[in-house]
């Protein structure tokens, strides 16, 4: 079998940080990069289920959400994955900055009900707070020179 575009990308030199990946029939995949692959530092499964209802939640209530296609974390639970139908990496990354924000202010997990939720005992609102705040200031030092090698990679 082919190997698939995000098996093509070398994790040995990936950073944490906010990546175009691909667009497929007009639906765009960012990388949302929290960890530094294999490097023994993942987010904790609870954490991990928590920023997922967070951010879905803020996303799909934010000025973009009819193109939100879909939020959701890696298995191997280093990141997250966005997609988008039509949104370009600069747009992205100023709503990421505002729901990633909009998230630390939530004083529960939204859809954390037994009724709402698969498994609704396995939440962490503070451990999806540190992770989020940490991502958050990682996404606040992105600059420019990073904003437009991401740029070329979606109009390419
Ligand atoms: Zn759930």
């Amino acid at each position: 079998m082919d190997k698939i575009a995000s098996f093509q990308k070398d994790h040995n030199t990936l950073c944490p940080g906010l990546y175009f990946s691909t667009r497929i029939c007009g639906v765009e995949t960012y990388d949302l990069r929290f960890k530094k692959p294999n490097a023994g530092d993942y987010i904790q499964n609870a954490a991990l289920h928590s920023i997922e209802h967070m951010l879905a939640t803020v996303l799909r209530n934010g000025p973009h959400k009819d193109k939100i296609v879909y939020f959701g974390p890696m298995g191997c639970r280093t990141g997250f994955y966005l997609l988008t139908a039509g949104l370009h990496y600069r747009t992205v990354l100023s709503m990421l900055k505002d729901a990633f924000a909009q998230s630390l202010a939530l004083d529960g997990v939204p859809g954390a009900e037994k009724s709402e939720c698969g498994n609704y005992a396995e939440h962490d609102l503070n451990g999806a707070k540190r992770e989020i705040r940490a991502y958050l200031a990682l996404l606040e030092s992105i600059g420019e020179d990073e904003i437009a090698k991401e740029e070329e990679k979606e109009n390419a």
